[in-house]
């Protein structure tokens, strides 16, 4: 039972979209329900039932959201009900209802992406206007009070549009920057050992094939020494964008150390690695250049064996690194052993 709380807990830390999905709808439901029993006591039904629906609406959504670990499609669904349903409140008590239409506004920008949760705040308050100049009286008590609500709803509207579109950005950005190596572009180490684990599991449950490289480029300390630190980082740049021209768009990069990069192929045999790995390093020696020539790359590499740890196919790879190294650098080892020794280093040059 402890653990199971500990659980959820941990992800409602994790993913705040499904934390903030779980609060509104808390929030909904214990906020509506009183008012559903009152309405329904008094006689008003359609309010009573329209208050009714948010709250079953809610719930479900809430409990898809949890099931699926999909939180943009419930979103959504409890925008547009949320939306109708004031609306239809609103329509009902008239300015009274017209209250709630604010904190809709917040809620909206919550659930939904911001354009969504925009269309979806302008439909209701366009509704609305549009009730009340077919049934005069029907909402608002006067024309002033309409345009009123009118402008101040579309201000918060527009106020909520920017902050969302704000926040969305910031969010993107620490993302890129959480998973990405500022300095070349590529992803970071903690991106790679999350893809790695994310790769050993999808073998083991669609026998997905993987292949891994690790690069490492020779006598770079040479480089840094001669030019300079800063010529140093324009090749580890330049490195990386061959890399990832000449790879398969699947294909992942990483920098995991300081010159030593990992590339991940998903859906590759022994022989595809072999080429890749092959194709790569030529496509280095003849196209990564410093002041002082052609720049070249030992590479190591491993497809994941079945019931295999992340951690054990990594060292692999990085055990025919350390070989192509010491065989004399700017070639590829493939860990093989499917293949008699003598081939495994034909990947070389
Ligand atoms: P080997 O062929 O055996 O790989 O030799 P190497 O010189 O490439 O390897 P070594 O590990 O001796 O040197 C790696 C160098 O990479 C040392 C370090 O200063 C440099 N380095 C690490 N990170 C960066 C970086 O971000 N920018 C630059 N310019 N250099 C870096
Ligand atoms: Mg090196
Ligand atoms: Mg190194």
């Amino acid at each position: 039972m402890a653990l199971k709380t500990t659980r959820l807990l941990k992800r409602l830390r994790e993913d705040f979209q499904l934390s903030i999905i779980t609060l509104m709808g808390l929030f909904g439901v214990l906020g509506i329900s009183p008012y559903a029993l009152y309405r329904l006591l008094h006689g008003n039904y359609l309010v009573g039932i329209a208050d009714i629906i948010i709250v079953l609406s809610t719930i479900l959504a809430v409990l898809y959201a949890w099931h699926t670990r999909d939180t943009v499609k419930p979103g959504i669904f409890l925008t547009a009900v949320f939306s109708v349903s004031a609306t239809l409140i609103a329509i009902n008590l008239g300015v009274n209802g017209l209250f709630w239409i604010y904190p809709l506004i917040l809620f909206n920008f919550f659930m939904a992406p911001p354009g969504k949760a925009l269309l979806a705040t302008v439909l209701v308050m366009l509704s609305l206007a549009a009730h009340a100049l077919l049934v005069p009286g029907s909402v608002f008590d006067s024309h002033y009070q309409m345009v009123s609500f009118l402008v101040t709803g579309m201000m918060a509207s527009m106020l909520s549009f920017i902050f969302a579109l704000r926040t969305r950005t910031q969010r993107d950005q620490l993302q890129l920057l959480a998973i990405h190596d500022p300095l070349t572009g590529a992803r970071n180490r903690r991106a790679m050992n999350e893809e790695l684990k994310i790769a050993v599991a999808s073998h083991r449950r669609h026998r997905d094939r993987f292949g891994l490289l690790v690069m490492d480029l020779d006598h770079f300390k040479q480089i840094n020494d001669r030019f300079g630190h800063h010529v140093g980082d324009q090749v580890l740049m330049a490195f990386v964008e061959l890399i990832q021209r000449d790879s398969r768009k699947e294909d992942r990069l990483f920098r995991f150390g300081g010159e030593e990069f990992l590339l991940l192929l998903p859906n590759t045999e022994l022989d595809g690695l072999h080429a890749a790995a092959q194709h790569l390093r030529q496509c280095v020696a003849e196209g990564l250049k410093s002041p002082g020539g052609p720049v070249t790359v030992s590479i190591g590499g491993a497809v994941l064996r079945s019931g295999e740890h992340w951690e054990s196919w990594l060292q692999r790879a990085d055990e025919c690194l350390y070989r192509a190294k010491s065989e004399g650098r700017n070639r590829a080892v493939i860990d093989d052993e499917q293949r008699p020794a003598a081939a495994q280093t034909a990947s070389g040059r």
